[in-house]
């Protein structure tokens, strides 16, 4: 597998209104895109660093992934994961699955900013919750 770049990095938040002004502050840009994703049951807002984008994720149900790991942060946010860019994920995938790597998605979904997306399970990636991601447009060969 040979991903691009690390396309983002994912930070759960309790609230984008209130984490927006430090992340702005720090990366010296304004939040270009807030996109609610409904079956994640999260809101996301997005800020560049050059080219790599800081996801903010802010649980939109108690029974959102982003909620409970939030609450076993003890009410704090965190890095909750890191995103690579590949130019296929379906192959990266089945690369993935191949070398004995726990998938949490078996086939690619649309996820925010229209990226197809797809988590591999932590317990493979030395607990790092990892996202694979393939630009809009992308070939999917
Ligand atoms: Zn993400």
């Amino acid at each position: 597998m040979k991903p691009t770049h690390i396309e983002h990095l994912g930070i759960a938040v309790t609230s984008i209104e209130e984490a927006a002004p430090f992340f702005e502050f720090l990366t010296g840009n304004k939040c270009y895109s807030i996109e609610e994703v409904a079956d994640q049951k999260v809101r996301t807002a997005f800020f560049k660093v050059g080219e790599v984008k800081i996801e903010l994720l802010e649980p939109t149900s108690p029974e959102s992934t982003i909620a409970k790991f939030i609450e076993k942060n003890g009410g704090r946010g965190g890095v909750h994961h890191v995103a690579f860019n590949v130019e296929n994920v379906a192959e990266a995938l089945a690369e993935c699955e191949a070398a004995g790597i726990q998938l949490i998605d078996k086939a690619p979904r649309k996820g925010a900013e229209n990226l197809m997306i797809a988590f591999l399970h932590p317990k493979s990636t030395k607990g790092v919750l990892t996202e694979l991601c393939q630009q809009p447009g992308a070939s999917s060969r």
